[in-house]
């Protein structure tokens, strides 16, 4: 056969095939939906009202090396505190259970860093969003795939290993690189979670010690102020909520007040600027100069109350009908 009558035979089938298929993909629309046309127009942008005024907070100098963590055991070193003299502060985010649209919009407006210990599942359903933040300055880092309720804390190996080595896998996914930090939920760990975050590729395991909820900024258990401050190297954590805004603007608004900067954290734990030789500073956390003082934070406040109220009913009880002491 002629290639000629090649190419009029398949556009002889070509033409049948579209024919045949024009009138099948209409059957599959709704009844009274349109027909869909291509366009190149993009979908209109959502609007939101002027963000308030920000207060202008300084992003820290790079220090000249980062710090030399002790990583020779078979553990993860854990860092609760930044080893520094210089009033700077970090700020960390966890979890990204509710995907606040006011995050990307402070974040553009602020440009400061912030660290975001995602739950891996989570971060999986609204990807777009997170690699935003990204695109604005922030560090995604682990924190399990499920957030297993009460911790990794007292699991099993295997379970541990799960949580700490698929969120590795599947941030490397969504976001291109592997975690090379990890945060445990609720902050519990084990000398487990210390050996199989190691075995699953972290370097450091990251606490906090102060952290704001429902606008509230607390550091040990006490509300952040003058009896309370922040001190050099403090890492402070908030969460994905309905109130991102006011528990960010709560941060901004002490780190401003106390005359601090934000650094950024990779500037402290990137190993690779880290010196290779010399003692590893002590990562361990100093005691207060001065005893803290101030009102007591909110949940805490609440938890001492109803167990006053409680204890107060059982006495109370107790007085009215004196219980009968066994005789053996
Ligand atoms: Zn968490």
């Amino acid at each position: 056969m002629r290639p000629g009558w090649w190419v009029a035979i398949a556009a002889a089938l070509a033409a049948v095939v579209l024919v045949v298929a024009v009138p099948l993909t209409s059957h599959l629309r709704h009844p009274g939906e349109a027909a869909q046309t291509p366009s190149a127009e993009p979908p209109p942008a959502v609007t939101y009202p002027a963000l308030a005024p920000l207060p202008t907070i300084p992003l820290a100098a790079p220090p000249p090396a980062a710090i030399r963590l002790n990583d020779s055991g078979p553990e993860v070193p854990v860092v609760t505190r930044i080893p520094t003299d210089k009033k700077i502060v970090f700020i960390t985010m966890d979890d990204g259970t509710f995907p606040n649209p006011a995050a990307p919009r402070l974040f553009a407006a602020t440009k400061l860093p912030a660290t975001l210990f995602l739950i891996s599942k989570t971060a999986a359903k609204t990807p777009l969003y997170f690699k935003s933040l990204v695109a604005d300055g922030a560090r995604v880092e682990g924190h399990t795939v499920n957030h297993p309720y009460g911790g990794l804390k007292g699991r099993s190996e295997k379970v541990q290993h799960s949580e700490l080595c698929n969120s590795a896998v599947q941030l490397k996914q969504i976001f291109g690189s592997t975690p090379k930090w990890f945060r445990p939920p609720y902050g519990t760990y084990d000398q487990t979670t210390l050996r199989t975050a190691k075995q699953c590729g972290y370097q450091v395991s990251v606490m906090w010690e102060a952290s704001v909820i429902d606008g509230v900024l607390c550091i040990a258990q006490h509300q952040f102020g003058a009896g309370n401050p922040l001190q050099p190297g403090m890492i402070l954590l908030m969460h994905f909520t309905q109130n991102f805004e006011h528990d960010y603007r709560t941060l901004l608004a002490a780190i401003q007040q106390s005359g601090y900067s934000v650094g950024r954290l990779s500037d402290y734990l990137d190993q690779t600027r880290a010196p290779k030789t010399g003692p590893h500073p002590s990562l361990v956390v100093p005691k207060p100069v001065t005893p803290i003082s101030g009102p007591l934070c909110p949940d805490v406040a609440a938890a001492q109350a109803s167990q006053s109220a409680a204890a107060a009913a059982a006495a109370a009880q107790a007085h009215a009908s004196p219980t009968t002491t066994a005789k053996d």
